[in-house]
């Protein structure tokens, strides 16, 4: 362990609500969340469908004000923060992955890659970066495809793309494998890693998947609103962390796959005990 004096966090939280009106009663979406993210790691966010990760993560993003408590992005209080100070803070630290892309329709792969760049004037090679992070994620040559003759993967490659055109020190993705098949989302997965250990960006990651989360360092659970579990890859309580998971994704629809991959082991027994 280093000696040295402890890094500035690159997210810290403290205390985060955010309550939403809904009809004639409330919702704490995020019931007194206090997170801290040094910077280099890759976290993964879990929990049950409507736990409170993808408020958190707009919470954690700026995208969203809390209703209370106090948030700081690379020691910067950003809390109170006017909106033209939280879209600056946004465009140079923030790279964010939504689930369903947000790509724009009518702009080709290079130009929705592009789209950050406009509220980042003095960045004369924004061009030529945008085509070399689509090269990165394998889009070289589709650079010029509308998202609508694009597959899920490709498209959710040219989100991950326009997320890293400013150079942000944290990427935020929510459920970014959650309409990919398996094979893209390794593929995904193996890219953020990359990025993460050989680019020190910092990841947070929102999934059902605990195979996503099984290949990150740490995983925060939600639960109505609040951290039930936080726990590191090298701490007792992993396996648990992630067990429980497995039960959380069953819960969102996952078990038919599960069923499915059980089925298959059985037949595969049989067929191996089966005598000739
Ligand atoms: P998750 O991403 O874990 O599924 P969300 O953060 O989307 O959870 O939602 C947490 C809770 O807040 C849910 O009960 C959801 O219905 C509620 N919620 C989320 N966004 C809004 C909103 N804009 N208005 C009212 N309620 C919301
Ligand atoms: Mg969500």
């Amino acid at each position: 362990m280093s000696t040295g004096p402890m890094p500035t966090p690159i997210i810290a939280a403290r205390d985060l609500v955010k309550v939403y009106a809904r009809g004639p009663t409330t919702v704490r979406a995020v019931d007194g969340i206090s997170l801290a993210v040094e910077p280099g790691e890759f976290l993964a966010v879990m929990g049950r469908s409507g736990s409170g990760k993808t408020t958190l993560l707009d919470l954690l993003g700026c995208l969203l004000r809390p209703t209370s408590g106090e948030l700081a992005i690379d020691g910067q209080v950003v809390t109170g923060a006017s909106d033209s100070r939280l879209a600056a803070i946004r465009q140079a630290k923030i790279g964010f992955v939504f689930q369903e892309f947000n790509l724009i329709a009518s702009l080709n792969a290079l130009e929705n890659v592009m789209l950050p760049l406009r509220y980042a004037p003095r960045r004369p090679n924004g061009r030529a970066d945008a085509v070399a992070l689509l090269e990165l994620v394998g889009l070289g040559t589709r650079i010029m495809h509308r998202p609508s003759e694009l597959s899920g993967g490709e498209q959710q490659r040219v989100a991950i793309a326009r997320a890293l055109v400013n150079g942000p020190s944290v990427i935020l993705a929510d459920e970014p494998t959650g309409e990919l098949d398996s094979a893209t989302s390794s593929a995904l997965l193996a890219m953020l890693r990359r990025l993460n250990a050989e680019r020190g960006v910092t990841v947070v990651i929102v999934t059902h998947d605990p195979g996503v989360a099984g290949a990150t360092d740490r995983v925060v659970r939600l639960s109505d609103g609040r951290v039930s579990r936080d726990v590191r890859r090298d701490e007792p309580g992993w396996r648990d962390t992630l067990g429980a998971g497995v039960l959380g994704a069953q819960a969102d629809g996952v078990r038919p796959a599960r069923r499915v991959w059980a089925r298959l082991g059985e037949l595969l027994d049989r067929r191996r005990t089966a005598p000739r």
